[in-house]
């Protein structure tokens, strides 16, 4: 039976990394998810043969978490897609806490070095990243102040805690028999810090640590299944912990930050008002009207969509997928270029996209689009701000400067859909909005777009 139940665990290691190279590529995402889910079903059954356990309390769980489960993944709406995350992340560090936890309870009597060791680090790392979810929770769901809480010598008191876990969690792991006191300081110093290294960082950045928690509760979890001799634990939550990384450095990447400036920098490090020279504005922002932007749109070949946090917040995505429907029966060829940290989430624009059946062919990265972006007649940008700022590339005093855009500036037509000139998430002006080629058609995305729509539709009809 071991060996059934050990080779069961490989299969399901193979198919958890096989679903993760499919979550890569947006055509292959869908059947990534349903092969890695595949092989959790695997884990699970196989792990259910494995021990004498008790199944009533198996059931009861299983209960309350399908319930809570189905409940949240039919009630939260798409905006609130990273607070639920970050509760998800939460679980899963209080699980491998709670995992090594019991697992000290059952075998503290005779527990040796490498199991100690391996507990320390399940409830430390698990302890982080509960109660750091917790707070960015409370941060993104308005439960909590979203702006940075420092107090005086904050950093000071992170490192006495940091010290004292380790001074508590090094005797602990070389003298762990019977010290329970021990143990419960290191779970009590974990929590304190998780609160403690979340407050200082802006409600905004809060995705970026969201994503930084992420693999903490994989790390958390690989620990946990060392601590329980695990295989198929410790290969999950070291995926779970190297992709959380990958992601949280994309994404600091495409931002043009550091993780040290996100995790100790607060978010007013980089608006504009505290840090980058006032921009001198050049020319005057034109208005357009949505009968102009029809007969534009009419005579355009090529279109280009770039979606931002404005069409999240207008739920603007099946008003923009029947424009564009419109625009392709007219003989237009249309893209929509995503940029990664387009939105407040990673893939919340694919994610949106989707939701309205966008075929993923059409949708472009910038690195591909910009090359030529001279060649497309009229590029749309619905409710997107920082990710199309030529700042990035003109101002080199901007706190944008350096961050990779959507160059839809070299478009011949720039037609921006928001309800003002004001900035976006970094509070840095836009430059775009004042430029030759550029018409600002104001108003809520949504129902900017549900005129053109109409537009389109009456002139079908007459
Ligand atoms: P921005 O936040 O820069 O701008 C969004 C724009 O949407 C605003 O300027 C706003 O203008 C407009 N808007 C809001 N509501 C509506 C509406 N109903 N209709 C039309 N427009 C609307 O968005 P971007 O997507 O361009 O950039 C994302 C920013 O978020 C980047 O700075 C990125 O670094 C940051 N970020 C992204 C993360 C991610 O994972 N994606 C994580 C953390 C931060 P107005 O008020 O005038 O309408």
């Amino acid at each position: 039976m071991q060996v059934l139940i050990q080779l069961s665990y490989i299969v399901a290691s193979i198919l958890f990394i096989y679903g993760l190279k499919m979550l890569g590529r947006a055509e292959t995402a869908r059947r990534g998810n349903l092969v890695s889910a595949g092989g959790m079903l695997l884990a699970v059954l196989v792990t259910l043969l494995n021990a004498e356990l008790s199944f009533v309390w198996i059931l009861v769980a299983l209960a309350v978490g399908t319930v809570v489960g189905v409940l949240a993944a039919r009630l939260v709406k798409m905006t609130a897609m990273p607070e639920m995350v970050a509760l998800l992340n939460g679980s899963g560090g209080i699980a491998s806490l709670l995992v090594g936890w019991s697992q000290y309870h059952a075998v503290r009597s005779e527990v040796d070095t490498f199991t100690s060791a391996a507990i320390a680090l399940a409830v430390l790392i698990g302890g982080v990243a509960f109660s750091g979810s917790l707070v960015a929770f409370g941060k993104l769901a308005g439960r909590l102040p979203g702006r940075s809480i420092q107090f005086d010598k904050q950093q000071i008191v992170n490192l006495g805690i940091v010290g004292a876990i380790v001074l508590f969690g090094a005797i602990f792991i070389v003298t762990p028999t019977n010290t329970y006191v021990l143990l419960m300081l290191v779970v009590l110093l974990a929590l304190a810090l998780g609160v403690l290294a979340v407050i200082p960082i802006g409600g905004a950045d809060m995705p970026i640590v969201v994503s930084l928690l992420n693999s903490y509760s994989g790390l958390a979890a690989s620990a946990a299944g060392f601590v329980i001799g695990n295989n198929v634990l410790i290969v999950a939550g070291s995926l779970v912990g190297a992709s959380g990384l990958i992601l949280t450095n994309i994404m600091c990447k495409s931002m043009n930050r550091s993780l040290a400036n996100v995790l100790f920098g607060g978010f007013g490090a980089v608006t504009a008002s505290s840090s980058g020279p006032k921009v001198e504005v050049e020319g005057e922002a034109k208005p357009i009207n949505a009968e102009d932007t029809y007969f534009l749109l009419e005579a355009a070949d090529s279109v280009l969509f770039v979606p931002g946090y404005g069409m999240a917040v207008a739920q603007a995505q099946h008003a923009v997928k029947e424009l564009a429907d419109l625009l392709e029966r007219n003989g237009a060829d249309v893209r929509y270029a995503i940029h990664p940290v387009a939105g407040r989430m990673p893939g919340h624009m694919n994610v949106l996209l989707a939701e309205a059946n966008v075929p993923y062919e059409q949708l472009v990265e910038p690195e591909d689009v910009n090359p030529t972006m001279d060649t497309v007649d009229i590029a749309i940008v619905i409710g997107a701000n920082d990710v199309v700022n030529p700042a990035a590339k003109e101002d080199s005093g901007s706190p944008l400067y350096g961050m990779p855009i959507i160059n839809v500036d070299e478009a011949k037509t720039v037609i921006v859909l928001k309800r003002s000139l004001k900035p976006g998430f970094s509070g840095v002006e836009n430059m775009l909005f004042f430029k030759e080629n550029t018409r600002m058609l104001f108003g809520d995305a949504k129902q900017s777009i549900a005129t053109l729509v109409s537009e389109f539709k009456e002139a079908v009809a007459a």
